[in-house]
């Protein structure tokens, strides 16, 4: 048995203005045929799983290239088309293979392509032929097109958001694999459009309990595996929206059937799934209140839409303003994406005292730069924080504290959203003895921050992130979804 294995990554947020070209790949993650390290990434989970099964189950792995871009703008074509053909060629040398696997995300947009990855795929198909089997892992922030469905034999994605849970679905998606490859089971996908558009998060009611009672069907009664593509707003593309998946052992109709329970329930719950998130004002009176009520652990802050994660610069500065302005001290922020400032912090080095323009510079939207007198605290060429088991870099990085204040503030070179705590302590700041950490995430800090936090306010706060799916100006995206109209499902007389 001959498996090969690769990824291709990256969310592209088409609103952005940060566009993506192979530099971006090459200083996020790039590991050539072979040199994937032994710890798995967010979207390439699979290459190492395989890694060790083939090992350890007496089969050959041929590893291809694994790649993944911070999410951004549109990726440039030539990109696309350089680390598509490179697979591909590494495919090509790697035939004749039982089985294709691999790490995709699946909101991929590059200049001439609305859906590379079902472009990938079906040159994928048109290589290996029909009876290979080709799977892939994709994040639910992903766009389910009908050309990916045609060309996989199995898809799975994270369950969970934030998505803790991406070892555990490479594991299932490559147990799926190996078990068709032995004709063990014949794996059917259907699927289900919910006509909607909205965030998912489970670390929350009601997704919470809707996760847990589909995570319970599944491998059950010929039910192979259960997804939800969330779908991701920020992509406009033909395809933006939710849908369900199910992939039966051969039983197309029990499969439509499920996706279209699941998808009516999730339905129902659309106007109740996304967390309250508060105005700046508001978000920052909680902050002060909580940490008044709890004086022991800092209040988390979370910049929620300017998420890099989500494809946005991640320079915004209107919080922190607002923190300054309102006299905030003694909290620590993480980050603000600013390459010009954190060359200038290396070169007057750690202990230097200069004025420093900082964030606000990919667009007017976030808010100005922010002047400020600091003290250049710490410099680091390979800044780093960890998610779940895998390494995330922040590049060079800088950690400075304007003059006269308790206020350190983590500026880095290669954009990535606030995942874990350590992301401060790899610095040395002492985040636990801080009154309020600000940091630039969604939902995916949530894991990492709920255990050593008071409470956690969401705030959305201006920035150039297409927040309200009602009113953003999609011109390639259905508009025919809640809450562009009330019950596009018609479930509702
Ligand atoms: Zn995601």
């Amino acid at each position: 048995m001959r498996i090969f294995t690769a990824s291709l990554a990256t969310e592209t947020n088409t609103f952005s203005p940060v566009p993506t070209d192979l530099y971006a790949f090459k200083a996020a993650f790039y590991a050539g045929p072979g040199q994937h390290p032994d710890t798995p990434t967010l979207c390439s989970s699979p290459v190492p799983i395989l890694r060790r099964r083939g090992r350890a189950e007496g089969f050959t792995v041929i590893e291809g290239t694994s790649c993944w871009a911070e999410p951004a703008g549109l990726i440039q074509r030539e990109t696309y088309e350089t680390l598509r053909n490179t697979i591909l060629e590494e495919l090509k040398d790697a035939m004749p293979v039982d089985g294709v696997v691999l790490g995709l995300h699946g909101a991929m947009v590059a200049q001439g392509y609305d859906d590379p990855e079902g472009d990938f795929l079906s040159r994928i198909r048109a290589l290996v032929g029909p009876k290979v089997v080709i799977a892939a892992e994709f994040d639910p922030h992903s766009h389910l097109t009908p050309l990916r469905v045609a060309n996989l034999d199995i898809m799975a994605s994270f369950l969970e958001f934030p998505h803790t849970d991406f070892e555990q679905r490479g594991e299932h998606l490559v147990d799926l694999a190996l078990r068709t490859v032995r004709g063990e089971i014949t794996p059917v996908i259907s699927t289900f459009d919910c006509r909607m558009i909205t965030i998912y998060p489970t670390s929350r009611e009601p997704m919470r309990s809707f996760v847990d009672r589909f995570k319970a069907i599944e491998g059950t009664d010929g039910v192979l595996s259960i997804s939800v593509i969330h779908g991701f707003m920020a992509g406009d593309v033909p395809e933006m929206g939710t849908r369900i998946v199910v992939v039966t052992d051969n039983d197309a109709d029990k499969g439509k059937a499920l996706a279209r329970t699941l998808g009516h329930e999730l339905y129902g719950l659309r106007k109740h799934t996304a967390m309250p998130m508060a105005d700046t004002e508001t978000g920052l009176d909680q902050a002060v209140a909580l940490r008044r009520l709890n004086p022991s652990k800092p209040a988390v802050i979370a910049d929620v839409w300017d998420n890099p994660g989500g494809g946005v610069a991640g320079d915004a500065t209107y919080i922190l303003r607002r923190m300054l302005e309102r006299g905030m001290d003694n909290f620590a922020v993480a980050t603000l994406w600013d390459p010009i400032a954190v060359t200038f912090c290396h070169a007057a080095g750690e202990g230097a005292e200069l004025d420093l323009r900082i964030g606000g510079k990919s667009g007017p939207q976030g808010g100005e730069p922010l002047d400020l007198r600091v003290t250049v605290l710490r410099t680091t060429h390979a800044g780093w924080q960890s998610f779940r088991n895998s390494r995330v870099t922040l590049g060079r990085t800088a950690v400075v504290r304007p003059v006269g204040t308790q206020i350190d503030i983590i500026l880095i070179t290669s954009r990535t959203q606030t995942y874990e705590p350590d992301i401060f302590g790899n610095l040395g700041i002492d985040y636990a003895r801080k009154d309020f950490l600000l940091v630039k995430s969604t939902n995916h800090f949530h894991a990492g921050f709920r255990p050593i936090a008071s409470d956690i306010v969401y705030i959305a706060a201006p920035t150039s992130y297409p927040t309200d799916p009602a009113t953003t100006p999609y011109r390639k995206a259905s508009l025919k979804l809640w809450p562009r109209i009330a019950d596009p499902l018609g479930l509702e007389t």
